[in-house]
């Protein structure tokens, strides 16, 4: 096992109200959050966990991701933080991605598909299930022309496996019980983290199953903002609370050392990596 990881802010965004996002600031301020992905380099090649906004959506941000969004995310188009132009940074090739694990499709998650169009997209079957044949409601949160450029999909099911209590799935056969696929539903129908063996033990990508590092404090706390918009973005909310103290749970039975979680958009989190 010789994974090298690296933690990528993929997208950033500034919303109004900061008390209400980070818990801390005046009411006047922006909030922060990011698009925490990871970089993995394996000896199947490159592996991204989530790609956060791609070259398209920076270019084209209204267009793309559609004013309301763009507004109302306080989104900070900068090509800079596309996983692609991180990836050149680093000295490796984007055309050594051979893998992209997704949390979930939403559109603040799937953005950089495009710009890996030979990668394998592995994911969750209910997730797949979701974003090809939206309902309704998710017809607000799924962007088709994100994956319209043709996608190598490659989908799973759960099959009875186990990571510390949690379905697992193994994502990506080449790199045998590394990387799995951990259903976390609820924010979205085939909402999963990603759970990646390192040298210092089990990291989670919790995706969106949490937004504030204090969710999975000692005490759990949320900012209030980020509760109700969590609230409101379930698909099935009480699924995501339920996992949501999975996670709580987790955080606290084993040591730190074994796994370490995090979630896609808390600035603090990721921090911690950088
Ligand atoms: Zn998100």
């Amino acid at each position: 096992m010789a994974l090298k990881i690296h933690h990528l802010n993929c997208g950033t965004m500034c919303p109004h109200g900061a008390p209400f996002i980070n818990g801390h600031g005046k009411i006047t301020d922006h909030g922060h959050m990011v698009c925490h992905c990871l970089l993995i380099e394996s000896n199947d090649g490159l592996v991204l966990v989530d790609t956060g906004f791609g070259i398209a959506d920076v270019k084209n941000p209204n267009q793309r991701l559609g004013r309301a969004f763009t507004a109302g995310a306080g989104l900070i188009a900068d090509y800079r933080e596309t996983a692609y132009m991180q990836i050149k940074e680093l000295g490796l090739n984007p055309q050594d991605v051979r893998h992209i694990l997704v949390t979930h499709l939403d559109i603040d998650h799937a953005g950089g598909l495009s710009d890996f169009p030979d990668a394998k997209v592995h994911i969750f079957a209910p997730e797949f299930e979701a974003a090809m044949n939206p309902n309704w409601r998710e017809k607000q949160r799924y962007k088709q022309h994100q994956w319209e450029h043709g996608v190598n999909w490659v989908t799973y099911q759960t099959q009875g496996e186990k990571w510390n209590g949690f379905d697992s799935i193994r994502a990506i056969p080449e790199l045998k019980d590394e990387v799995l696929l951990v259903p976390l539903v609820g924010h979205t129908r085939g909402h999963s983290g990603v759970a990646v063996n390192t040298q210092d033990g089990w990291l989670l990508h919790c995706g969106d199953a949490y937004f504030h590092h204090n969710q999975v404090a000692a005490e759990p706390s949320c900012p209030i903002g980020l509760e109700l918009f969590q609230r409101g973005l379930a698909m099935n909310n009480k699924d995501r609370v339920h996992n949501l103290q999975r996670l709580q749970h987790l955080a606290h039975s084993t040591k730190t050392e074994q796994v370490q979680l995090f979630s896609a958009h808390d600035p603090v989190e990721l921090a911690r990596y950088q």
